[in-house]
């Protein structure tokens, strides 16, 4: 074979007359995010933007070029010091990744290969394939077990909802639509799972008032005989139980729902097993804390994030389903631009196009795969066991400070805590509320916040892997500095409650 001799014309494209120039540019964008990451400590967790700043991202379309050097100059002074600052070890406001060197670099080689997942015969695909297989083997799934990257797990649990639904009714259901079914189906879910579960019920057509929030215990997982009775009460009013969603680290206080008992209730009673595992079943690759998850195994669906305990770059969302056959009668089409060979670059069938609504996909595998070959599962394990070891750490300050309060147990990474206040409940409301806006524009610790049985909760959820002991005592000695002061402070204004 010859190929044309290497002197390309750049002559109306958008390739650069000057790759010297722009490869000292490049290498110059590099050690700017090496140096950012590299001395994340020296910098508030989170900031406000100015508002002039603010302003001078509503310019009008750019119609003339500008140079690559301006604009990665105004990224460095607009953009970065502004971000919501999930990097920072300071960072233990809601449950964000703190991301790695590794997935920014492998993150940089897929956008320059450009690779699109949809399908064909590439290699790419096969990298994605590859995550597919290692994660059958973490949660103990068969090899007809087959798995998709998505955005994140609000992405995942819907394909999750529409597999489970597909299964329920069957092909049909695709032309029909679920407005064709003589019988309601219903799904079965707890009240501390994350609002997704409802939202890919409303955008299923099976509608959110079909979801049943099964009440949760004492340790906030969910009550297995209130989820007996809601099944039995359906049926007996001729509806069509068809779903149970586990949660593995809820949202609010990290709790793993009894999920070995889920799945007895779901194989007695003919339903679909489905678990949001969002950041929690990552856990697996932890050998200390996999037990916790125990039953995840006997799922028929698992939606997870890499980004978020996993470290990888956002965002790199997943769906296992225990039979791939199923997943794909739920989603594959024809048409005859997809049409498949068995030679050449529409080979290689079936495609991840076939499991998931989107057809252009971008290589997220590929940030995963660096993530897990270069760092290794079980050095990615203890980087979980460790998050959850720094909160027990701060739960235990918790417990041992007067003046706060513990206000749910620590299953895994998450201290839900608050000062106390007088025991007016909408007054130590406030006076929570307004410590964790002081501590979140200190810029010394980012908490976030919750409601745990009625009351206002200070958050903190360790996941990214920066986190040492010494950032959440600063969150602590922040929240106790900042609560005396407010406290003393008779008036405070009634703040609106996040
Ligand atoms: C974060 C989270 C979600 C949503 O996942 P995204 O990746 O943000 O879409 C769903 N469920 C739980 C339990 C979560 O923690």
């Amino acid at each position: 074979m010859t190929y044309p001799p290497a002197e390309p014309p750049t002559e109306g494209t958008l390739d650069p007359d000057d790759w010297a120039g722009l490869r000292a540019q490049g290498h110059r964008m590099l050690d700017d995010m090496f140096d950012y990451l590299a001395t994340l400590r020296e910098r508030p967790v989170w900031q406000p933007a100015p508002a002039e700043l603010r302003a001078a991202f509503r310019a009008p379309l750019p119609r003339a070029p500008s140079s690559l050097e301006a604009a990665h100059n105004r990224f460095m002074r607009e953009i970065l010091p502004y971000a919501v600052g999930n990097a920072h070890p300071g960072f233990m406001g809601w449950v964000h990744g703190g991301g790695t060197a590794v997935g920014m670099l492998a993150e940089t080689l897929a956008a320059g290969l450009n690779a699109n997942l949809g399908g064909r015969n590439q290699v790419p695909v096969e990298v994605e394939r590859q995550i597919t297989r290692w994660m059958r083997e973490l949660f103990g799934f068969p090899d007809a077990a087959s798995g998709l990257f998505v955005t994140g797990t609000s992405m995942a649990n819907l394909i999750g909802v529409l597999v489970a639904r597909a299964a329920a009714l069957g092909r049909p259901v695709r032309r029909a639509g679920v407005a064709a079914e003589p019988t309601r189906l219903t799904a079965y879910t707890s009240a501390c799972a994350h609002t997704c579960v409802a939202q890919a019920m409303d955008i299923s057509g099976l509608g959110s008032d079909a979801l049943r929030l099964i009440p949760v215990d004492d340790d906030f997982r969910m009550d297995v005989d209130a989820l007996r009775a809601a099944i039995a009460a359906d049926r007996r009013a001729g509806l069509r139980p068809f779903l149970i969603a586990g949660t593995a680290g809820t949202v609010d206080v990290g709790a793993v729902d009894p999920l070995d008992t889920l799945a007895d209730i779901a194989a007695d009673e003919g339903l679909w097993f489905h678990v949001d595992g969002a950041f929690g079943a990552l856990a697996m690759l932890s050998p200390e804390l996999a037990p916790l998850l125990a039953g995840i195994e006997r799922a028929d669906s698992i939606a997870f994030d890499f980004h978020k305990w996993g470290q990888v770059p956002y965002d790199a969302g997943f769906i296992l389903v225990r039979d791939g056959e199923t997943h794909r009668a739920a989603f594959d089409a024809s048409a005859a631009y997809l049409s498949r060979e068995t030679r050449g670059m529409a080979a290689d069938s079936p495609w991840p196009c076939d499991y998931g609504p989107d057809l252009s996909r971008g290589f997220r595998a590929l940030k995963t795969w660096f993530t897990l070959t270069v760092y290794g599962a079980d050095r990615l394990g203890a980087a979980i066991a460790r998050t959850c070891a720094i909160a027990r750490h701060l739960a235990r300050r918790v417990q041992a400070e007067p003046a706060l309060e513990l206000l749910a147990p620590v299953a895994l990474n998450i201290v839900c805590f608050r000062y106390r206040g007088t025991g007016d409940a909408a007054a130590d409301d406030r006076l929570n509320a307004a410590i964790l806006l002081a501590v979140q524009e200190s810029g010394l610790a980012a908490p976030s916040s919750t409601r745990v049985r009625g009351s206002l909760a200070i958050r903190a959820a360790i996941v990214n892997h920066r986190t040492a002991p010494v950032d959440v005592d600063r969150l602590c000695d922040a929240v106790l500095r900042t609560g005396a002061a407010l406290a003393a402070t008779a008036a405070l204004e009634p703040h609106p409650i996040p």
